[in-house]
């Protein structure tokens, strides 16, 4: 088994690879590569059967603690096209650059900032050795047109984060829902950015989702608000059933702040390529309001009715994370290899792959497996199946050996696996399986559901 619970140096001790990872998701149908079959396109990526399940538990796991289990946050989604001026007063059409080189030799493209600096001081390709050209500033916005006429008036973004979708309605939600400060505003959407290197499999791609919550703050609580934000987040890992060890935060310096932010700290996890930022949470000072206001000549004053109808721009904290991201934090944090006891339908000393997700997040909650497809025991395992698809997501195999069909869903990361003998047709009884620990359990099928719901309460990963 994996030794996760010593990182006190900081170093990936998981089982998991990049490589292992992404032939995983491919196989199984979790991430496919974009139009693959024309060669593939970078910086994209498709998500099969079982990678829209698990995208859509991480997002609805988020929209409930970020929204449903709170009173002063609601959600709103905003299009992704927006007038132009928002990026302009965004500051994102003059700062949301990196620094580009290019290698006249190999025509490798690099950030400048990401290649070691004695190549960039001797203007030496890290690759070949060839000769760089000089550092350019280059925008990671998406540009389109609308309308039939391609000129400058007809220019579009599509937009590289979802915030300013929510601070440009902001005064709508305020009159509309009476929300009063301190509010949230919660959103999920795809965002897009011209990235100059994607790798690391869906790490760093152009076409991405994010989840954002925006936090409009009376000035002057901004730093409690921060701290307090800060803690939430990291709780909410915890309650995801994250290896905390994997997590921690890192302060930006004076030289990775953006132009908008007063403070900011990334929650990191540490991934098979090393640590990288997850999420960010930022205070981002009045910067956006007051920028709106300015460009859109509108008056994005808070009245505070509890305070003497004192006006003022509210503060922000944004706590920033990526879906797709996160998808791929979940992979890394659920993959696992061990070797079954024979007990469990394999071969002595067979290595199986293992996707330990909290069952709350797994695309399959529960897979129901008749021990052979005849005497009617089939009929049974489909029957108890369309019972427990009204509470859960279930599959059914009946192709293959006990162990195999074990191990397929080991490896899809199904918590639960309900198997029906001639004991089932006797008393009723079946053997709910436990992905984790392989243990079994002979319950009555009138229980499952019950059951089932009751562990996927009470789970704490163990191992
Ligand atoms: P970086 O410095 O790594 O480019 P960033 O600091 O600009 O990223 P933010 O703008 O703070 O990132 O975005 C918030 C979150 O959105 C990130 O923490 C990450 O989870 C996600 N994200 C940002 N860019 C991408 C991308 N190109 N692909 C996938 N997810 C991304």
């Amino acid at each position: 088994m994996a030794d996760q619970t010593n990182n006190a140096d900081g170093a990936y001790k998981g089982a998991a690879t990049m490589d292992k990872i992404s032939s995983l998701a491919k196989r199984r149908g979790f991430v496919y590569q974009s139009s693959e079959i024309y060669g593939g396109q970078s910086g994209a990526w498709d998500y099969g059967p079982l990678g829209i399940e698990l995208k859509n538990r991480i997002a609805q796991n988020w929209w409930r603690e970020m929204t449903q289990l709170r009173d002063d946050i609601v959600g709103i989604d905003a299009a992704i096209l927006m007038h132009p001026r928002t990026w302009e007063a965004s500051g994102h059409v003059e700062n949301f650059t990196d620094p580009l080189v290019d290698c006249k030799k190999c025509k490798a493209r690099f950030r400048a900032d990401q290649i070691p600096p004695e190549n960039l001081s001797a203007r030496k390709c890290p690759d070949c050795g060839g000769e760089l050209t000089g550092t350019r500033k280059f925008n990671l916005m998406f540009k389109t047109n609308i309308g039939a006429v391609e000129d400058s008036s007809s220019v579009l973004y599509l937009r590289p984060e979802t915030a300013q979708g929510i601070y440009v309605n902001y005064k709508n939600v305020i009159q509309s829902n009476r929300m009063k400060v301190p509010f949230g505003i919660a959103q999920i959407g795809k965002a897009f950015r011209n990235e100059i290197v994607t790798k690391n499999f869906i790490f760093r791609t152009c076409e991405f989702e994010q989840m954002e919550m925006q936090f409009f703050v009376k000035p002057g609580t901004d730093v409690e608000w921060f701290n307090e934000w800060k803690k939430r987040r990291w709780a909410y890992y915890e309650k995801m059933g994250v290896r905390m060890e994997n997590l921690r935060w890192h302060q930006h310096g004076p030289d990775e702040l953006a132009h908008y932010a007063k403070d900011a700290y990334d929650i990191e996890y540490l991934f098979p390529m090393g640590w990288k930022e997850l999420e960010g949470v930022h205070n981002r000072s009045d910067y956006d309001l007051r920028r709106h206001t300015e460009y859109s000549k509108k008056d994005l004053q808070y009245i505070d009715q509890d305070d003497g109808n004192k006006k003022y721009i509210p503060y922000i904290i944004e706590t920033s994370a990526g879906l797709t991201r996160t998808l791929l934090m979940v992979l890394c944090d659920a993959y696992d290899e061990d070797t079954p006891p024979a007990t469990d339908g394999g071969a002595d000393g067979e290595t199986r792959t293992v996707l330990r997700f909290h069952p709350a997040l797994a695309p399959v909650t529960v897979a129901v497996l008749p021990l052979m497809k005849k005497d009617g025991l089939a009929e049974i395992a489909q029957d108890i199946r369309a019972e427990l698809k009204q509470d859960f997501s279930a599959d059914y195999d009946h192709a293959g050996a006990i162990g195999r069909r074990y191990r397929r869903q080991d490896e899809a990361g199904t918590p639960f696996c309900v198997t029906v003998d001639y004991d089932t047709k006797e008393a009723g009884t079946v053997t709910l399986r436990f992905r984790d620990s392989m243990e079994q359990a002979r319950i009555h099928k009138n229980e499952l559901a019950a059951r089932i719901r009751q562990e996927i309460k009470d789970y704490k990963r163990k191992v």
